[in-house]
């Protein structure tokens, strides 16, 4: 487990004037990575790093000769249009670097005038899905989503006797992961209704959001050998907002018996900014299981684990209608309520001997809390479409509409540090394509 350090201290100012604000998401304490370049021109895609408003182009900033010679190879990596390969290097270099840009970004510093030449305005910039994403697994992590899930399909038995036992995943679709700001058609699919004798072919009825965090793995491991729960965390490089939008009729007639297919893979939004594992050590918490409720097997906990495996991060979400000025919230959750852990799922995928790669993506599964206010899916908050929300301006909703915009926001914020926010991940919802 990452501990904390000068990086983390609450007084560190930039001379970055917005990475002071108390509401910026990218104060000095941050400093996420995304892949990026200015909107509409011809540049390369490359990697920056945020603080307040702007951009540090790492390329540029690398040019400038800022960084020990010591980083050269690894500040190479940050030129190119994913961040694989700076992924794949480890806890060390990532954090030798960003104890190197903490210091250039300090109020004081001397690199200053330099550094203020390789600035990038966020409000200029276009991003890209950070990572070229191999794999792609999706999890199931809050009991709180499965029991309101299982609820709607299995009255008297919501939760599988597996689900205490095994952090329940299925292998997703990396290709239609896209970025934040991009806008996707409502999908066909197979619809029936259980009154219809047969399926049809038509545009998806029951659209859906999914408020979901996103984990990048940083080093892989080697086919045939598990990564044991100590370990797991070194291979993790860092954590977005994901939204893993659900097409729920199509599911709910093609789920059973293999698990979602076509309902998911039309598209999934990730947010462009990428927070390191680094910069959430001061919101780790302790982690437990009720004590009415199976303890994990030895192989998914540890005294480590057990100390410091939660993480306290508020998760928003919020949609935004075509008849609306601004968007409102429909969800708040905190993955802290999560029933397995990052630890988990890394050391559960790979306890069969399963290699994970540099960029490799999982889901969290929806995380959603106990109350209607909590809730991450529509899906849960409208009780399988039965009970419709209405919102501030008197529209309804029990699905998505085609214009509607669904944000998820993200943040760790505790009295006495630095807020550490995760930026937007935003998708709207156009109408089907014509087929004729
Ligand atoms: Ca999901």
């Amino acid at each position: 487990m990452i501990k904390l350090n000068q990086t983390h201290d609450v007084s560190l100012q930039s001379w970055v004037e917005s990475a002071n604000s108390l509401t910026t998401d990218f104060p000095i304490q941050n400093l996420p990575y995304a892949i990026f370049k200015l909107r509409d021109s011809n540049q390369a895609f490359r990697a920056g790093v945020a603080i307040g408003d702007f951009i540090v182009d790492m390329p540029a900033a690398h040019k400038a000769g800022l960084f020990d010679h010591k980083l050269n190879a690894a500040l190479e990596l940050l030129s190119h249009d994913v961040l694989n390969d700076f992924m794949q290097l480890g806890q060390e270099i990532w954090s030798a670097i960003r104890l190197a840009l903490s210091g250039a970004l300090k109020q004081g510093s001397k690199h200053q005038s330099a550094l203020e030449a390789c600035l990038v305005l966020q409000s200029d910039a276009q991003y890209k899905v950070p990572a070229q994403i191999g794999d792609y697994t999706d999890f199931y992590t809050s009991i709180n989503h499965a029991t309101n899930v299982g609820k709607l399909f299995r009255p008297d038995n919501p939760l599988l006797p597996n689900y205490q036992w095994i952090p329940i995943g299925y292998h997703g679709r990396s290709s239609s992961i896209v970025v934040s700001g991009e806008s996707f058609h409502r999908p066909y699919g197979q619809l029936k209704a259980p009154d219809q004798d047969c399926p049809t072919l038509a545009p998806c009825k029951r659209l859906d959001y999914e408020l979901e965090v996103g984990i990048y793995i940083g080093q892989g491991n080697a086919l045939g050998q598990p990564i044991p729960i100590e370990e797991s965390e070194q291979h993790v490089f860092g954590l977005c907002l994901f939204n893993d939008w659900s097409a729920r009729d199509i599911q709910g007639w093609e789920y059973q018996p293999l698990g979602p297919f076509l309902s998911k893979s039309f598209a999934s939004t990730v947010s462009p900014w990428i927070v390191t594992m680094e910069a959430l050590a001061p919101y780790r918490q302790a982690w437990a299981r009720p004590s009415n409720h199976p303890q994990p097997l030895p192989y998914l906990d540890s005294a480590q684990h057990t100390d410091s495996g939660a993480l306290d991060m508020k998760l928003e979400v919020l949609l935004k209608t075509p008849a609306m000025d601004t968007a409102e919230r429909v969800g708040l959750s905190n993955f802290n309520q999560a029933y397995w852990t990052i630890a988990q799922m890394v050391t559960h995928h790979s306890v069969n001997g399963c290699n994970l790669k540099a960029g490799d993506f999982f889901g969290s599964g929806t995380q959603s809390g106990t109350t209607k206010d909590s809730m991450g899916a529509l899906l849960e908050v409208t009780e399988g479409g039965k009970h419709p929300i209405t919102l501030s301006n008197g529209e309804t909703r029990t699905f998505l509409e085609n214009g509607d915009t669904v944000i998820l926001r993200g943040w760790c914020h505790i009295d006495g540090m630095a807020r550490i926010g995760f930026g937007e991940c935003s998708g709207t919802i156009l109408p089907p394509v014509n087929r004729g």
